[in-house]
């Protein structure tokens, strides 16, 4: 079944959404080099704590893994990309780090995912393949109107990973979100347009491309969890909440002012800002967004600019 929100419910889960971008945005500044995956981890248990929110991770026992989930936050590094359980590893510079997030505020649920390279040492193939899975989230969100149908969506999403080259595996995509993390309908990373469920106003989808640079079949690692590109080719992931209304597709999670997290694909150095705006002219950064984050000292050398 398929729970139509209202627009004061969606607001609502904006809020949470907006949480889910602060943290995700904060710990993408934090995955600096030399830094343990374990720190993010701890960290994101104590933004939870500070703002009075459930993380829909810790005891999630679902089919696909092994006995309830002890962590907040998925930390996928390299050819991990689902369901990355946090371990005691060093970031190096040039690592692939996907964060993946999920959580509820009274009540209601949002769950985003961003991909970003650790340091400054990105491989070009690998921003390529960040920036593919972005471009794939976007072009997702624009299908998501009114009229439109679930496979539109699914279409949108799996024609930039075939025009880039990369192949998309079906069994793990996007979903409905709401009350809970993961409700109906399953939204498949590759589709046809015209089939599938008529989409509605008031349905809430977390929309949720990845891929990996060699091989679209995954191995699960011995943590019961961590799941893996099968050839150990590099691999990452996007993901937003979005809702869809009579307006058009609205993002929820989104920071204050409309921003959001950018893939490092836009990061051209250290002391980075991993921040975007939404600007209807696709040229202003968002001051607002920075000063959020108390990165106004910081040095901004990019923003994603982002038409949502
Ligand atoms: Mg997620
Ligand atoms: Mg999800």
């Amino acid at each position: 079944m398929i729970e139509l929100k209202s627009a004061r419910e969606i607001d609502k889960m904006a809020v949470t959404g907006e949480f889910v971008a602060e943290t995700l945005a904060t710990l993408s500044i934090e995955a600096q080099p030399g830094v343990n995956v374990m720190q993010l981890e701890h960290q994101a248990r104590g933004l939870i704590t500070d703002r009075g929110a459930k993380s829909c991770y810790w005891d999630y026992a679902p089919s696909f893994g092994r006995g309830p989930f002890r962590n907040v936050i998925c930390l996928s590094v390299n050819d991990a990309v689902l369901h990355g359980k946090p371990r005691d590893y060093v970031l190096r510079d040039g690592d692939v780090l996907s964060l993946d997030f999920a959580v509820s505020i009274d009540g209601w649920v949002a769950d985003s995912a961003v991909t970003v390279i650790v340091g400054d040492g990105a491989d070009a193939a690998d921003r390529a393949l960040i920036d593919s899975t972005r471009r794939a989230l976007d072009a997702g969100i624009a299908a998501a109107v009114p009229g439109g149908h679930l496979g539109d969506i699914s279409a949108a999403i799996g024609d930039v990973a075939t025009e880039a080259g990369y192949r998309v595996n079906a069994e793990f995509g996007g979903h409905g979100l709401g009350r809970t993390m993961h409700e109906d309908p399953h939204i498949a990373n590759r589709g046809r347009r015209g089939r599938g469920l008529l989409l509605r106003a008031g349905m809430t989808f977390a929309l949720e491309p990845w891929w990996a640079r060699g091989s679209d079949r995954l191995a699960m690692d011995a943590d019961g969890w961590t799941l893996r590109s099968a050839d150990g080719s590099n691999t990452a992931h996007s993901e937003h909440t979005i809702a869809i209304t009579e307006a058009g597709p609205r993002i929820l999670t989104q920071l204050a002012g409309g921003a959001f997290v950018a893939p490092a694909a836009q990061r051209f150095g250290a002391g980075q800002v991993v921040v975007g705006s939404i600007d209807p002219d696709g040229e202003q950064a968002d001051a607002k967004a920075c000063h959020h984050f108390g990165l106004l000292d910081q040095r901004v050398d990019a923003f994603a600019l982002h038409a949502g």
